[in-house]
């Protein structure tokens, strides 16, 4: 029945090769759009082996810009309704920044570098998030920032873009000259072949499990050497991240699971009867300058470099890509045409 909805558009086969964040909203987009859509994913339904399993998950437009460029806010902010859209329930109660005295300075940058942040005093931190309670003497709230869990949102994506017609292929390793028509090439760091400039760029997480601590949102703390997070999941879990090392090593340090336990314990001391549940690693795929990149060679149309913002981003990253193919439209922040 779509499928000859699909035809009556008159709308041409895409397919899209990587179900990541990328390539999930960019087949879901496009089938949604009334192209007929096939996805080829190299790995299983579970898809350990992607980069999108190890994500927070954050959708922070706003805290990100401490160290981003304006175009991921411009995007993000983009994204933020298009996940609304199309995931009504997703969670959008913001996100916390805390610090302890002796990162005061690090904090007040964080301030004075982003913006769309109300400052919060320890009764009002308490109030909406009371297992904080005289833990820190305010906060920043982000109060317009979202977060999802990957794991489950993933195959949520998964299923809606069969439910708009398109066709999924687990188990089915592709490469963009296989296919005919026009390929969209979401394969993150696999993708080297044709853009050796990608980089991994090694992120560390913890999952933990613990029923004396309840949280809403993502904390995120100031820390001298990265922005350690803590992100509350489905069932008393919660993700402990994330280091951010020019490594594609894909263990976990010693070090690095010192700093991310630290971090916990010290959101909250709870944290320290937490059961750890799991050590991960995942490599942020990112191009030189650490922007997003959409790429057009002729029909092969190559999406990547998603860094720290997959999430965040893919699905602006899939508008302008549907825009592109259906009428044209470049946006020179982040096309490149061959
Ligand atoms: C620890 C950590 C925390 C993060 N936190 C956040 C966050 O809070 N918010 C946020 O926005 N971003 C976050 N990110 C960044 C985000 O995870 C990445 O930007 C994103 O996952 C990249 O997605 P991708 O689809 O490009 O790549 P991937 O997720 O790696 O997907 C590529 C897929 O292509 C498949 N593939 C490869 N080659 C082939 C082939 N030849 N044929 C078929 N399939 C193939 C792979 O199996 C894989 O499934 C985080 C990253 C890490 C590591």
């Amino acid at each position: 029945m779509l499928q000859s909805t699909q035809h009556a558009r008159g709308e041409s086969p895409v397919a899209v090769i990587g179900a990541g964040i990328a390539g999930a909203w960019q087949a879901l987009t496009f089938a949604k759009a009334g192209h007929a859509v096939t996805l080829h994913e190299r790995s299983d339904s579970a898809m350990t082996a992607a980069t999108s399993h190890w994500a927070g998950g954050m959708l922070a437009p706003w805290c990100e810009a401490e160290v981003s460029e304006p175009v991921v806010s411009r995007l993000g902010v983009r994204a933020l309704d298009l996940w609304r859209g199309e995931l009504p329930d997703t969670p959008f109660n913001g996100s916390l920044v805390v610090a302890h005295a002796r990162d005061r300075a690090d904090y007040e940058r964080f301030a004075s570098m982003t913006s769309g942040h109300t400052r919060l005093d320890a009764q009002k931190l308490a109030e909406i998030e009371p297992s904080l309670e005289g833990r820190f003497r305010d906060a920043l709230f982000y109060p317009g920032e979202g977060h999802v869990e990957p794991r489950l949102v993933l195959p949520q994506l998964h299923a809606r873009i069969k439910a708009a017609g398109g066709t999924i292929h687990y188990n089915s390793e592709r490469q963009p000259d296989d296919l005919d028509g026009t390929v969209i090439d979401c394969r993150g760091l696999f993708a080297r072949d044709r853009q050796p400039q990608l980089r991994g760029v090694k992120g560390e997480i913890i999952i933990v499990e613990t029923d004396e601590v309840q949280l809403s949102r993502p904390i995120r703390l100031m820390h001298p050497r990265w922005p350690l997070y803590v992100i509350p999941r489905d069932g008393n879990r919660f993700m402990l991240g994330a280091t951010s090392i020019e490594s594609e090593d894909r263990g976990v340090s010693v070090r690095s699971a010192l700093e991310l336990l630290g971090a916990a314990y010290a959101v909250h001391p709870a944290f320290a009867e937490a059961r750890i549940l799991e050590f991960g690693a995942g490599l942020r795929p990112a191009f030189p300058d650490n922007l997003p990149r959409i790429a057009i060679d002729q029909n092969r149309i190559a999406v990547n470099g998603l860094y720290r913002h997959g999430f965040l981003l893919a699905p602006a990253l899939a508008e302008l890509t549907l825009a592109y193919v259906q009428r044209g439209v470049i946006d020179n922040e982040v096309m490149q045409c061959a």
